[in-house]
């Protein structure tokens, strides 16, 4: 579904991606994990075409879609983006905020838009908050909402960034939970988290990037237990 090839990106003369590669099946819920600055959200960021790369290739479905002469609108139609602080639209409803995008990329009608809205909030838990502005909800619950917003459209990807580093402890699971439901439908999803406990359940691989490199990938069972690397090895101890 999507094959990152040889991906440079720099700052300035600050490498924050070197040489990535990555393929991304359907299906995959592929978890990256590494220190602060690693350049997790700089992948995430170049995949949905928020950031130009320096060197490398992006395909998805087939398509090269890092060539500059793509719209990157038309390639958010199949890929979703949720960041870590929930940025729903204040003056909305929750429900105005689920069928917008629908709505205006994706043409669909008032009706069609809302039932589907509708079906999804009910999903996850969220009918009794329909009609609300995000103000009236806890951070979990709109992040809930934020999450509910981008399946939406329906994207064949789904990026995660993070998505609980804004939340209240115990607010953390309620957005988890959602997330190990989609893994569980087979939502194919590249995230990244600080979430250990949850990336060793959910994920189908994990990365470990250092210094903007993929320094080592594998299913969680090996990365968390049985590490190659000396770096991964360090870092985990540090946060397990
Ligand atoms: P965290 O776990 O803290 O979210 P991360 O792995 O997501 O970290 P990135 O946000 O991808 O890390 O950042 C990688 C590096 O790129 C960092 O050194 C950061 O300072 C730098 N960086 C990120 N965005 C920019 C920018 N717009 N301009 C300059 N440097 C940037
Ligand atoms: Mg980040």
């Amino acid at each position: 579904l999507l094959e990152v090839r040889g991906v440079r990106k720099s700052y300035g003369d600050r490498v924050v991606l070197d040489d990535v590669s990555l393929d991304v099946a359907a299906h995959d819920v592929i978890c990256l994990i590494g220190s602060s600055g690693s350049g997790k959200s700089t992948l995430l960021r170049c995949i949905d075409l928020l950031e130009d790369i320096d060197d490398g290739v992006i395909r998805f479905d087939g398509s090269e879609i890092s060539d500059p002469r793509v719209d990157p609108r038309e390639v958010r139609r199949q890929i979703g983006m949720v960041f870590q602080a929930y940025n729903l639209f204040p003056h909305l409803s929750v429900l105005d905020n689920c069928t917008l995008s629908p709505r205006r990329v994706h043409g669909l009608s008032k009706r069609e838009a809302e039932d589907r809205a509708r079906d999804l909030l009910a999903t996850f838990g969220l009918s009794d908050h329909v009609d609300k502005h995000p103000d009236r909800l806890s951070g979990g619950q709109q992040q809930r909402v934020a999450l509910v917003r981008a399946l939406c459209t329906r994207p064949a990807l789904l990026l995660l960034d993070e998505i609980t580093a804004a939340l209240d402890p115990e607010l953390i699971g309620e957005v988890l939970t959602i997330v190990r439901q989609l893994a569980e439908r087979g939502t194919t999803m590249v995230l990244a988290t600080h979430e250990m406990s949850f990336a060793r359940e959910v994920a189908t691989s994990v990365c470990f990037l250092s210094e903007g490199r993929i320094l080592e990938q594998g299913p969680p069972a090996e990365i968390f237990s049985n590490p190659r690397e000396e770096r991964t090895r360090q870092f985990l101890r540090r946060v397990l």
